[in-house]
């Protein structure tokens, strides 16, 4: 069922299909925060209410022009300045194929650069988030040369990756922030760890080693054995809970948020909208194949 999804997601004629259905948004609203900008600051100040910090993800990846990268781009920007008119202190996470990554590296370089000097300039920074494998070399390229020019980037790496374990050494030496996340992606054997247990096993031990020598590391998952883990090995070095936040997506266990925020730890969720939702929208599927049926369910019950 997850491979299908995976597969799913990247057909271009579903994608069409889907995010001009009229009835998509029925069944998008808990995991999509809405198509505009101004539903995402409502959610972001929404969540600011509860304590709880927020990252803006305008869903959108692999743009075929750099008109659409710089529009992007341009899409970010506003995002950055609505952020600070409003003062939210939430960040934004970008994908580098959405800033132009596949067409022009120069280019892409060019339009992060942009985004970093623009969210310096209203008091936050960017996440680039990881796309599949074949982009990790010249994204953690571009995040740490951006790290040394403004040094307001987070990198973010995937503990189903074979290679993660020395990607996050090379990190903590540069004082590059890390985001740490399980990895959502179909990846081949030989580059991925394919076992759950696997994974897990991984994800424990870059925990313990970025509250070791990470700089204000972020646990992305809602995994609640791997934040119990996390919990644990902040207590071990005595680190206060400023050091270190979590991370979930809109929408996904909620409890789980709100738990974290009475025990007195950082969250940050992130947020994401647009009419590009369907390759994120697949991927939420195929984490947790429930989804599918719930989702089928309130289809036929519409
Ligand atoms: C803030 C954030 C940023 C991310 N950024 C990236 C990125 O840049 N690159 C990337 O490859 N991946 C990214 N991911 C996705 C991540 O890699 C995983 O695919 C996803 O978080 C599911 O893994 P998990 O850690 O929650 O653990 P899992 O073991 O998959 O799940 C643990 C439990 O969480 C709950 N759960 C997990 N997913 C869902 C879901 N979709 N619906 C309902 N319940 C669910 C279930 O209760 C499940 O039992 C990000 C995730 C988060 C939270």
């Amino acid at each position: 069922m997850r491979t299908l999804l995976l597969y799913l997601s990247h057909r271009p004629w579903l994608r069409n299909w889907m995010q001009n259905s009229h009835a998509a948004s029925r069944f998008t609203r808990r995991f999509i925060a809405g198509r505009t900008l101004d539903h995402a600051l409502e959610a972001c100040a929404r969540l600011k209410s509860e304590n709880i910090a927020a990252t803006l993800d305008r869903l959108g990846e692999n743009v075929t022009s750099l008109a659409e990268a710089e529009a992007s781009r341009d899409a970010y920007l506003n995002a950055l300045r609505g952020i600070a008119e409003r003062q939210l202190g939430a960040t934004v996470s970008v994908k580098l194929t959405q800033l132009g990554l596949d067409i022009s590296e120069p280019h892409c370089r060019e339009n992060v650069r942009m985004l970093a000097e623009c969210a310096g300039q209203t008091g936050t920074r960017i996440e680039i988030d990881m796309e599949s494998s074949e982009y990790v070399e010249r994204t953690l390229g571009i995040v740490t040369s951006q790290h040394t020019a403004t040094g307001n980037v987070r990198a973010v790496i995937q503990a189903y990756l074979h290679r993660s374990g020395e990607d996050v050494d090379m990190l903590c030496r540069e004082k590059v922030p890390v985001r740490l996340c399980k990895g959502a992606y179909a990846e081949p054997h030989g580059v991925a760890i394919a076992d759950k247990q696997g994974v897990d096993a991984n994800y424990s031990r870059l925990i313990r080693k970025l509250m070791a020598d990470g700089v204000h590391p972020a646990f992305a998952t809602h995994d609640e054995k791997m934040i119990r883990e996390a919990i644990a090995a902040a207590r071990q070095r005595n680190l206060p809970p400023e050091a270190f936040e979590f991370q979930m997506l809109y929408g996904i266990r909620r409890d789980l948020q709100r738990e974290l925020v009475r025990e007195g730890f950082r969250l940050r969720i992130y947020v994401p909208f647009g009419d590009a939702w369907y390759p994120y929208f697949m991927r939420r599927l195929a984490e947790r194949p429930a989804n599918v049926w719930f989702l089928l369910k309130n289809l036929l019950k519409a």
